[in-house]
C-alpha cells in the first residue's frame, strides 16, 4: 500500500484530463471549484479510480447531457478534506439508495452490445475510501441529480 500526501485538487484535475473529451462528446459541461487546496495521505491510483467511477456513473446518469460539478474543499469538517462529484442526471429513487454501495447492485441493463453494469463501481469506491479512514455519502433527488460527497483526513501540505 503506497499512501503519500497528495493534493486532492491535483488528483481531480489529473482525472478530468482523462475524461474531458468523452464528457464533451456526451454534451456534459464540467465545472470545478477548488478552495483551500487540501492535502490528504492517499494512494493516488486508487483515489483516481474512485473519481473515475463516480464520473462515469454521472455521465451515464446524464443521457441527454448536463452539468458535472466537482468541488474540492478543505475543512468543511475539522480535520477533513471534501470532494463532491455532482451531476444533473436522473437521480436515484429513495428506496434504492440503501443498496447502491452493495457489490453487484446495478440498474444498468445489458444492451445489444453486451454492455451492462457490473455493480462493482460504488462498492470499490466505498472500500477504497474506508481503507483511507475516509467517508462517502450520497444525496440524490429523482429528476434533479445526484451528489457523492467524499471526505479524507487532512494532512499538512508539504513545504
Ligand atoms: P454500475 O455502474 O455498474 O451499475 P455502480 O456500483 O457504479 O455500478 O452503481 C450502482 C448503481 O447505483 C447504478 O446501477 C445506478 O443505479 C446507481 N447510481 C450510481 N451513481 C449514480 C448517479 N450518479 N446517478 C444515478 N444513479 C447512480
Ligand atoms: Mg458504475
Amino acid at each position: 500500500d503506497r499512501r503519500e500526501p497528495a493534493s486532492l485538487s491535483q488528483l481531480v484535475q489529473d482525472v478530468l484530463v482523462l475524461v474531458e473529451k468523452d464528457l464533451q462528446k456526451h454534451r456534459i459541461h464540467c465545472q470545478t471549484q477548488f478552495s483551500g487546496e487540501p492535502w490528504s495521505a492517499v494512494n493516488g491510483c486508487q483515489v483516481q479510480q474512485v473519481l473515475l467511477n463516480l464520473i462515469i456513473n454521472a455521465r451515464q446518469a446524464m443521457d441527454a447531457g448536463g452539468v458535472l460539478s466537482i468541488t474540492v474543499q478543505a475543512n468543511p469538517e475539522e480535520g477533513f478534506s471534501e470532494v463532491t462529484v455532482r451531476d444533473t442526471g436522473v437521480g436515484i429513487p429513495a428506496d434504492k439508495l440503501p443498496q447502491i454501495f452493495a457489490p453487484f447492485f446495478t440498474t444498468k441493463e445489458v444492451d445489444d452490445q453486451g454492455q451492462g453494469g457490473t455493480g462493482l463501481g460504488l462498492a470499490l469506491c466505498k472500500d477504497v475510501i474506508e481503507a483511507h479512514q475516509g467517508r462517502i455519502r450520497v444525496e440524490s433527488v429523482v429528476g434533479k441529480g445526484t451528489a457523492f460527497i467524499l471526505r479524507f483526513p487532512l494532512v499538512p501540505a508539504p513545504r
